[in-house]
């Protein structure tokens, strides 16, 4: 590799201190730069489009905390409600006037009757799933091949991202994709094709009656950004007919598709749905809502427990509303982030050819991902084809990009987030990086056959 040592020195001497306390060195596993290699960059500060490392190195960003950030980051809406917030006290254990704002705020923007707070996307889905459970009196549950919906166990089966980034090789079929999950518990969650209604059809007719719920990404950002067809999405809408609940898990596509999410952009009705990352603004929050005579089950009202000793968070609520404020205040913004990503979206793939590197890009709104696979552009449709990329020569693409100064998803199999901060300024810079970085890979590819893998 070409970059300068030195540029890192204060990420290595921090990813060295962090990995003697710390089990690989992150608390979260694709933050490691595992599939990507070189040393993570330990960030220091973040303020609109831009992350600033501890070495002093200043990034284009477009992981946006993995999209919560979606007004860019160090808001001045969102600091300044954290901050008044914080006159009050931090947490009260008892119930406050901003989770009803948040929770009526939402319910309005997405029409769900009712909603549950939560501290992460993981807990809504655990949750949503053990009430669709309680509700329906079922045990199953359907996800779908590559959607990711959290690290509960039952749903760490052919799950997405970070498994297809770390644990290389170690799926199975419908096998648990973690070490630590009973195949007692894999055994209750079935694993149908992503954008395949006949698979979904066949399966809902031969188990249909026992399936409390079908968990699916709308739009799925977690094997990279993977768009459903109308035919999927109709045939998703007719487990509702076998007694199955639709849980639409918009952790990372509410607020961010459109103000209701993918639910409003593609027309769906889901029984519930959970959300995670924009709506706390940056701060932990998730939350499952949809159907009141549902939610209605859950606890204290109903006989399906659940609770959080930090829901509802004051500081959290407050990040949450003022984002989701923002977001409903700018009228332009979702045409201002889509027009930004496609035009990113164009851009690469105009540079990419005249390189002759193959990809395949997909991209809905402020979502985008380069696969590098030889395909035509929207063709890349579920797990497998997503998993045929050419993931040594994306990770050198990485590279050649952060080295330039663009802070691209350290994994194939991720979507990029683009926010209101970035503008035409930021897409030349990293339209002109990703031209140098696209024309380096052939003599990067010569020159790592020669040296082996990137440490
Ligand atoms: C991020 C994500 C989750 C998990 O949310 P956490 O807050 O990381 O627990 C669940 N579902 C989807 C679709 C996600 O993108």
């Amino acid at each position: 590799m070409t970059q300068t040592p030195s540029k890192t020195s204060q990420s290595e001497a921090l990813f060295a201190r962090a990995r003697t306390v710390t089990p690989g060195g992150v608390n979260s596993p694709v933050r490691a730069f595992k599939s990507v290699g070189g040393t993570p960059r330990f960030i220091r500060e973040a303020h609109g489009a831009y992350l600033t490392d501890a070495d002093g190195t200043r990034y284009i960003d477009y992981i946006g905390s993995w999209g919560p950030m979606i007004l860019g980051h160090d808001h001045p809406a969102v600091r300044e409600a954290i901050s008044d917030a914080l006159q009050y006290g931090t947490s009260f254990g008892a119930p406050g006037e901003r989770e009803v704002q948040l929770a009526e705020l939402v319910t309005r923007l997405t029409g769900a009757g009712k909603v549950r707070f939560t501290s992460s996307g993981t807990e809504a889905t655990m949750s949503a799933l053990r009430l669709a459970r309680g509700f329906t009196g079922r045990k199953l549950i359907v996800k779908f091949r590559g959607n990711y919906h959290g690290h509960a166990d039952g749903l760490l089966v052919e799950a997405g991202s970070g498994l297809m980034t770390n644990m290389d090789g170690q799926l199975g079929e419908s096998a648990p994709s973690s070490a630590g999950v009973p195949e007692e518990y894999a055994s209750l969650t079935l694993v149908s094709e992503y954008n395949d209604p006949a698979a979904l059809d066949t399966l809902m007719a031969e188990r249909g009656t026992d399936v409390a719920a079908v968990i699916f990404e709308p739009v799925v950002g977690n094997a990279g950004v993977l768009i459903p067809t109308p035919e999927f999405l109709a045939a998703l809408h007719r487990v509702q007919a076998v007694g199955a609940l639709l849980i639409a898990d918009e952790v990372m596509t509410g607020f961010r598709l459109s103000l209701n999410g993918a639910t409003g952009l593609l027309g769906l009705k889901p029984d519930l749905t959970c959300w995670g990352k924009i709506i706390g603004g940056g701060l932990p929050v998730g939350a499952y809502g949809g159907r009141s005579d549902v939610m209605d089950f859950v606890s204290p009202q109903g006989p399906v427990y659940q609770a959080g000793t930090l829901s509802g968070n004051p500081l959290a609520m407050a990040a949450g509303l003022a984002t989701l404020r923002a977001l409903e205040a700018d009228a332009g913004i979702y045409d201002g982030l889509e027009s930004y990503t496609s035009q990113l979206a164009g851009g690469l793939k105009t540079l990419a050819a005249e390189a002759g590197v193959p990809i395949s890009v997909n991209q809905i709104g402020s979502m985008l991902t380069p696969f590098f696979v030889d395909a035509p552009h929207g063709t890349v449709r579920n797990y497998a084809q997503a998993a045929r990329s050419d993931t040594a020569t994306f990770g050198r693409w990485f590279q050649e990009l952060l080295a330039r100064g663009i802070y691209w998803a350290p994994s194939q199999f991720e979507s990029i987030f683009v926010s209101a901060s970035h503008t035409p300024t930021e897409l030349d810079a990293t339209l002109e990086a990703a031209r140098a970085a696209f024309g380096s890979l052939k003599t990067t590819s010569l020159a790592s056959t020669q040296e082996g893998v990137t440490p």
